[in-house]
C-alpha cells in the first residue's frame, strides 16, 4: 500500500491524483473541509508513481542565489484597482500574453471552490485577479501546463508556494518556457468552512452572493486601512466588512482556519521556490527612503533566479529596488510559517457538530472590549500617519522575538552568488 504523507504535512496540491495510472487517488475535502487525497485501496496496484511525485515526500532542488527584492506597481490605475496588492500578477501575466503565451492562476468555482486554471487572454485574466483565502486545487492544471509547456508555450504559472514545488515535482524537470511565481502565503484557508460561510449569509440574507472580494480597496490601501471584504448579493447589495467583524477573515488573519500543514510550510524561507516571489509590500520607505509610495496597493517582489531576472527586466511596471532586510522585517510569511492559534483545534472540533453561525460566535471573532480598543487605536493612527504605524509594527515584532535570527539569516543569503 503506497504511504502519502501524514494528513499535517500533505498540502493538498493535487499532483498524486493526476499522476495516478488507475485514476484510484481523489482529491476531497477530509473532516476538516480540506482538500486531500484519498486513496482507493480496492483500485491500487501499489505502482509508488504517487509517492515519486510528492513535493513533501522528495526533498526539491534548493536555490543557491541571492534574491533581489522590489517595489513595484502597475501603470493602470484600474488594473491596480481590481488586485490585491500592487498589481504584479498583471504586470507578468501582459509580458506572457504578448509573447502569445499562457498564465495560470486561481478563479471561483460556482460552487464558491478555488481552483488554478488557464488563460490565454486578459478577459480570461479579470477572474484571477484577487487574493481568494481559501485552499486552491492545483491538480489538473499541472496537466495542462505539462501540456502547454511541450507544445513550446511561454508559461506563467502562479500559485502558493506550495503549488509551486508540486508543479516542479509533477513535471520533474524545469523548462526554459516556463515563469514560476510563488505567492508570500499566510496559509490556505478551509474550503469547507469558506463555504458554510457563504451559505449562512444566503441564509440570512435570503440571496444568492455573487461576488465576494477578500481585499477589497474601495477605501484605499495602506497600513492606515484595515483588510476588507466585500460581499455581494445578486440583489446588487454590497458589503464591505473590516477584517476583525467579518467571521471568516478574522479567522484567517489569526491563522486559525488554515491547514495543518501551513504551521511547519518549509517553502516559507528565503531563498524562495519560484523564480519571482509576490506579496503585500507593508513598511515601504520605512528602512530606506523611496519614491514610489502609493495608497492604492504596492506589491512586493523577490526575484529569486537568473530566469526570474530576465523576464522581470523585460515587464513593464513602476519598480525600484529595495532592502531585502526591510521586506523580510514586515512580512514574516516570507521567511517562517504562520504560528498556530490556541483555539484552532477546538473550532476544527466543533466544525463537523456546530452550524456556522454557532462556530463564528464562539471562536471568529473580537470581544466588543477589543473592538472598541481597535476603534480607538485607528483613530489615533490615522492622526500619525502610515509610517508611524510600521514602526509600531516593528517595535512589536521585536519585542514578541519574531525577529530574533533575522540578522543570521541575512547573513547567510548574503553569502549567496549574485543572480
Ligand atoms: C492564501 C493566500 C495567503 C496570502 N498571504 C499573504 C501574506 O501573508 N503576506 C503577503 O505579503 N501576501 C500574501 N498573499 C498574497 C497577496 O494577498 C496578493 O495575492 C499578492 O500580493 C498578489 O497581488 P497582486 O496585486 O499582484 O495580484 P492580484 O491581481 O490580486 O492576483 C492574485 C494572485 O494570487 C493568486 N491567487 C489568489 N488566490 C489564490 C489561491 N487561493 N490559491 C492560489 N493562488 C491564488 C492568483 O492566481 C493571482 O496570481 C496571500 C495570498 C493568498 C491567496
Amino acid at each position: 500500500m503506497v504511504q502519502l504523507p501524514e494528513w499535517n504535512l500533505c498540502t493538498g496540491c493535487g499532483a498524486c491524483s493526476c499522476v495516478c495510472p488507475k485514476n484510484c487517488i481523489e482529491m476531497k475535502q477530509d473532516k476538516e473541509g480540506f482538500l486531500r487525497p484519498f486513496v482507493d485501496k480496492e483500485l491500487c496496484v501499489s505502482c509508488g508513481r504517487c509517492e515519486q511525485i510528492c513535493h513533501v515526500l522528495v526533498k526539491q532542488k534548493e536555490k543557491k542565489e541571492k534574491p533581489i527584492a522590489y517595489a513595484i506597481r502597475h501603470n493602470n490605475d484600474e488594473i491596480l484597482k481590481k488586485s490585491s496588492s500592487g498589481g504584479a500578477f498583471s504586470v507578468f501575466a501582459d509580458k506572457i500574453f504578448e509573447k502569445n503565451g499562457v498564465v495560470y492562476g486561481a478563479v471561483y468555482g460556482s460552487d464558491w471552490t478555488v481552483r488554478l486554471t488557464r488563460a490565454k487572454n486578459s478577459e480570461e485574466l479579470e477572474a484571477m485577479r484577487g487574493s481568494k483565502y481559501v485552499q486552491s486545487m492545483a491538480g489538473e492544471a499541472y496537466l495542462k501546463a505539462a501540456q502547454d509547456l511541450e507544445d513550446g508555450l511561454s508559461v506563467l504559472f502562479t500559485g502558493l508556494p506550495c503549488q509551486i514545488a508540486g508543479l516542479y515535482a509533477f513535471l520533474g524537470k524545469d523548462y526554459s518556457n516556463l515563469f514560476t511565481v510563488d505567492i508570500v502565503c499566510h496559509g490556505a484557508g478551509s474550503p469547507g468552512l469558506f463555504q458554510s460561510y457563504i451559505e449562512d449569509i444566503e441564509d440570512k440574507e435570503r440571496k444568492k452572493v455573487i461576488r465576494i472580494n477578500h481585499r477589497d480597496k474601495k477605501d484605499g490601501w495602506s497600513e492606515l486601512i484595515p483588510i476588507k471584504m466585500m460581499r455581494e448579493t445578486e440583489d446588487g447589495k454590497k458589503e464591505y466588512i473590516p477584517a476583525f467583524e467579518d467571521p471568516y477573515l478574522y479567522a484567517f488573519v489569526q491563522s486559525m482556519i488554515v491547514m495543518p500543514s501551513c504551521y511547519h510550510c518549509q517553502y516559507a524561507c528565503v531563498p524562495r521556490i519560484g523564480d519571482i516571489t509576490m506579496g503585500d509590500y507593508g513598511g515601504l520607505g520605512v528602512i530606506e527612503p523611496t519614491n514610489i509610495y502609493c495608497n492604492k496597493g504596492i506589491s512586493q517582489i523577490l526575484v529569486n533566479t537568473k530566469k526570474g531576472k530576465v523576464f522581470f527586466e523585460q515587464c513593464d511596471m513602476v519598480c525600484e529596488e529595495r532592502p531585502l532586510r526591510e521586506c523580510m522585517m514586515f512580512n514574516l510569511n516570507l521567511w517562517k510559517p504562520a504560528k498556530k492559534h490556541a483555539q484552532r483545534d477546538q473550532l476544527f472540533q466543533d466544525y463537523t457538530e456546530l452550524p456556522f453561525r454557532e462556530l463564528a460566535k464562539k471562536y471568529m471573532r473580537m470581544s466588543t472590549k477589543m473592538k472598541i480598543m481597535r476603534k480607538i487605536k485607528q483613530g489615533a493612527e490615522k492622526i500619525e500617519g502610515a509610517h508611524a504605524v510600521s514602526k509600531r509594527m516593528l517595535d512589536f515584532n521585536i519585542k514578541n522575538g519574531a525577529l530574533e535570527n533575522l540578522d543570521d539569516i541575512i547573513k547567510r543569503i548574503e553569502k549567496l552568488q549574485q543572480l
